[in-house]
């Protein structure tokens, strides 16, 4: 079975890791100070709070922003879960915007309209590891006095003309979980350029303390592990490479599969990472169930919107996510795929679509 992900993972992390381990120092520290340092410079940013998921990562870059009962972040509805979840941890409430269907990530024109007097940030998400219109975004943010937080779990060393995800906006949050672009088994980051925010988030991770026995504020126990630090920098020196190689399977798959299917568009100027490959078909389980057959794994990111989740159940409507949702297809594209997995691939596709 060819799937969908899977982590490439080896001696260079396991060196890493027994170097922790007979060390006899496994406690968070060095490991986890020189990951923040080389993910904040990766990312062409100052700072780095490295976090033991992206969720924890999404929910300290939002309290760091001070909100609380009764503001109002605005994202889009087609994301995992924890975008939407991580505005309700903070007491605060999602404003859910329709995405653009060409690109699946939050329509900036649709934000003004969502704007009230309550609004105080925007939570665009890079879906799949396309950055969403981040110039966009942040015109309308600044002609509103909103700040800007990305949701870029999927996104690592995605670009927009040259800019990498993460130097675009007040604070920027990863994930480092097992199927990511890069890994460290669990893991997150908040990136930001702002001082402040960074010390606000610092705190807000490591339980409120800035100093050992005392604590300052009610805070999260949310900081990376040692262990995890050490894969995060193996994995880290592998990125870049993970990355070529996962453009270069969109492009094959997609000289495969262009006039069979909806292939992912990608705009001028914008640098795909493609943790996703996503394609759109009509009838999804007897095309998956087909696929299954031909050996091939399929996913589907994501099934139902977050609104309409039994932990949301919000009733409104947003065509496009729904649309979407019912139709989208995740093909493998990692970087662990051979040319005889990508022609494989794209042969099962075109043939289960009949
Ligand atoms: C993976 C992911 C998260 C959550 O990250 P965890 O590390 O699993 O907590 C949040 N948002 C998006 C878009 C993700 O893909």
């Amino acid at each position: 079975m060819i799937r969908v992900s899977q982590p490439l993972v080896g001696e260079e992390e396991l060196a890493k890791l027994s170097e922790v381990v007979m060390s006899g120092f496994v406690s968070p520290g060095r490991m986890v100070k020189d990951f923040e340092k080389k993910f904040a410079d990766y990312c062409g940013a100052e700072y780095c709070v490295a976090t033991n998921s992206g969720t924890a990562a999404l929910h300290t870059a939002l309290e760091s922003l001070g909100l609380g009962e009764g503001d109002e972040v605005i994202t889009t509805p087609f994301s995992f879960v924890s975008t939407g979840d991580a505005i309700r941890y903070c007491g605060a409430k999602p404003v859910f915007v329709d995405i653009d269907s060409r690109t699946y990530n939050i329509n900036p024109e649709l934000i003004e309209g969502a704007i009230t007097d309550r609004a105080k940030a925007v939570l665009p998400v890079h879906l799949y590891g396309l950055p969403a219109n981040m110039p966009e975004i942040n015109r309308v943010a600044e002609k509103h006095g909103l700040r800007v937080v990305e949701d870029a779990c999927q996104a690592h060393g995605a670009e927009i003309q040259g800019k990498r995800m993460g130097s675009l906006s007040d604070l920027a949050c990863f994930s480092f979980y097992a199927t990511k672009n890069m890994t460290t088994g669990k893991g997150g980051a908040v990136i930001t350029n702002d001082k402040g925010l960074y010390e606000a988030c610092k705190l807000f991770a490591h339980q409120g303390s800035s100093k050992k026995n005392e604590f300052v504020e009610l805070g999260f126990n949310y900081g990376m592990s040692e262990l995890s630090a050490a894969m995060g920098l193996a994995q880290l020196e592998k990125l870049d490479s993970f990355n070529e190689k996962r453009i270069n399977n969109a492009r094959v798959l997609t000289k495969g599969l262009k006039g069979f299917v909806k292939t992912p568009f990608v705009p001028e100027g914008f640098r795909h990472v493609f943790h996703q490959y996503v394609i759109q078909v009509d009838d999804r389980e007897v095309f998956r169930e087909k696929m299954r057959r031909e050996g091939v794994q399929t996913l589907v990111h994501y099934p139902t919107p977050i609104h309409e989740q039994p932990s949301y159940n919000i009733n409104e409507e947003f065509p496009v996510s729904e649309a979407c949702s019912e139709r989208v297809v995740s093909l493998p594209v990692h970087p662990g795929l051979s040319d005889d997995d990508l022609g494989k691939i794209v042969s099962a596709v075109i043939s289960c679509l009949e």
